[in-house]
């Protein structure tokens, strides 16, 4: 594998492209699946047959125009290059192929590039890509459908807490300002940082129905920060939380004095957390100790 920065994070990058062209196919397909699983499951409820339905998931049927359903030809699969190759437009049909396909390609190789500039080749950066590419997902998921699926949040919850006990550092027993920013961090506080991420959106939450009786949030973001504790470690959660609220906020207002967006409607929440914890990710060991000074850690 190559150690050299350069040829690393040109690897990353080829890889993100890759990755990127996979989660466009998850952001996809992966709502689609649990709304058909849970038709079906509906129906059973009810008693009727559940009706047959051709096979579909992340790998059936291929890649394939959703207006004329002709299958995309593999060398306008390659990330990018294909949509340029097409100019955005089906091959067969001539209907218009969405930007958002080649901007997460690049995105993700942006941010894996990113990635591997910082940590350098190791365990750290095989996490961080995978934490990564699970927010892209996640990100976009929530823009779509106002949801976080619980088969993203909970899977990658439990591979927060295993990148610790397997490659975290031997912990001081979490109270160690010194090794925040560690990835991944000191079991106790990839622990603690679940427990307390999931705790701390929900009492918000519960409070905030109480005096409003609005639901401000989702389940899907409080097991997302869970998970982003995991990650990060519970020193994360604080600057995490505080981020994302106040992007959160301006782009709200933004969006309310600009578009003349309705207050009611609802903005998804999980976007910013994802952002708050790249963000967090990327310059933890230098926000984090300052952070927790700031606030008396
Ligand atoms: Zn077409």
């Amino acid at each position: 594998m190559p150690t050299e920065p350069a040829v690393l994070i040109a690897a990353a990058a080829l890889l993100g492209l890759v990755v990127g062209s996979f989660l466009n196919v998850v952001i996809h397909r992966l709502p689609r699946m649990l709304e058909r699983e849970w038709r079906a499951q509906c129906e059973e409820l009810a008693g009727r047959e559940p009706v047959a339905e051709p096979a579909y998931n992340l790998l059936v049927p291929r890649s394939h125009c959703p207006a004329c359903k002709t299958p995309v030809q593999t060398l306008h699969l390659i990330p990018i290059v294909g949509w340029l190759l097409t100019r955005g437009r089906c091959a067969a049909c001539g209907v218009a192929v969405s930007p958002r396909y080649p901007i997460v390609e690049a995105l993700t190789a942006v941010l894996f590039a990113l990635a591997a500039l910082k940590f350098g080749f190791g365990w750290p950066l095989a996490g961080a890509l995978l934490l990564i590419a699970m927010l892209v997902a996640l990100a976009f998921i929530d823009l779509d459908t106002q949801f976080l699926p619980d088969q993203l949040t909970l899977p990658l919850l439990w591979a927060g807490l295993a990148m610790s006990l397997f490659f975290g550092p031997a912990g001081d027993g979490g109270a160690g300002i010194g090794g925040a920013g560690d990835l991944p961090p000191a079991l106790a506080d990839a622990v603690l940082g679940a427990i307390a991420g999931y705790l701390v959106l929900w009492t918000v939450h519960q409070a905030f129905r109480l005096a409003t009786g609005k639901e401000g949030m989702g389940y899907g973001d409080f097991k997302l920060l869970a998970a982003l504790g995991a990650w990060l470690g519970w020193q994360a959660l604080l600057p995490i939380v505080l981020i994302a609220s106040v992007t959160g906020a301006a782009v709200g207002v933004a969006l309310i004095v600009g578009r003349g967006r309705s207050r009611e409607h609802p903005i998804p929440f999980g976007p910013f957390l994802a952002v708050a914890g790249w963000i967090v990710l990327m310059w933890g060991d230098a926000l984090l100790p300052a952070a927790l000074r700031g606030f008396g850690g």
